[in-house]
């Protein structure tokens, strides 16, 4: 069966968020992801009635449903800011990000859980993205916030199972929180991905601590360092540590049918030819 997974790449949406399923279509993906403003700032503009239009139109002309588009919020926002006046700014931003995906007939939106920049503990800075996934969704009416495991890098949280599943305990509407598992960040946080009997153990204990219920998409990427080095360096598929082994592995875990599959690796004129090998490997 062809269409058990969506896979497909965080495409450009440069020139309008209309853009990125013509993008995801041109390289055969069957989902893809996008920023739906300028990663790199705080507030863009609105908007247009024709973006949301246009959008919507491309999406049904080109066979993508609310399950194949997981978009990605800014990297400045910091749900678990320490500071005030940082964890203000990060929730309204937050909250802006949800309104647009509301408006273009999103059902996801993809996010790194925060940082403690060393001013608070881990546990204060989890119950800190958990109160601000409360407020942003009291706001909002059926878009699920996406919590994305991180690589550990810094002083960012998310990067065990633990935290993803505090942060989903301390969320009042289970129905709207998520998470989506990178797999560059998993191996870089030290799960061992790469063979066989570490794929099954680690997917094991995923589901015992936050559950496969939760799970509502992939980020699939290769490492460049090596398991547990805490270090955020996407290779092509099957050019790193974690090698083709796994990718295949992925594409025949049924556990993973029907949610956004999304490449973030770095050569971006490789994503069509990525895709088409793991299309292969499904069967
Ligand atoms: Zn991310
Ligand atoms: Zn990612």
């Amino acid at each position: 069966m062809a269409d058990k997974k969506y896979i497909g790449a965080h495409v450009s949406a440069s020139g309008g968020v209309e853009n990125a399923p013509v993008n995801a279509a041109e390289i055969g993906a069957t989902a893809f992801a996008l920023f739906t403003k300028n990663q790199k700032q705080w507030f863009s503009k609105a908007l247009t009635d024709e973006n949301i239009e246009n959008f919507k139109a491309n999406c049904e002309k080109l066979g993508f449903g609310p399950d194949q588009i997981l978009p990605h919020d800014s990297y400045l926002i910091n749900l678990g800011h320490p500071e005030e006046d940082g964890l203000r700014k990060s929730r309204a931003a937050f909250l802006d990000e949800m309104k647009r995906a509301e408006l273009l007939g999103i059902k996801l939106l993809n996010f790194h859980p925060g940082s403690h920049l060393k001013k608070i503990t881990e546990d204060e800075c989890l119950q800190k993205v958990a109160e601000s996934i409360n407020i942003t969704l009291e706001k909002t009416k059926d878009v699920v916030a996406v919590i994305e495991n991180t690589a550990g890098q810094g002083s960012n949280v998310g990067f065990c199972f633990e935290h993803l599943a505090r942060i989903i305990e301390l969320v009042d509407d289970k129905s709207r929180v998520g998470v989506c598992i990178d797999t560059c960040h998993s191996w870089a946080a030290g799960y061992d991905f790469g063979s066989a009997e570490g794929y099954e153990k680690v997917w094991k204990e995923f589901d015992q601590i936050v559950g496969f219920q939760y799970l509502k998409g992939i980020h699939l990427n290769d490492a460049k360092k090596e398991l547990g080095s805490r270090v955020d360096r996407h290779a092509p598929i099957g050019q790193g540590f974690m090698g083709y082994d796994t990718f295949s592995r992925i594409m025949k875990d049924d556990r993973l049918n029907g949610i956004p599959i999304i490449l973030e690796t770095p050569d971006t004129e490789k994503w069509a030819e990525e895709i088409d090998w793991l299309k292969g490997e499904m069967e």
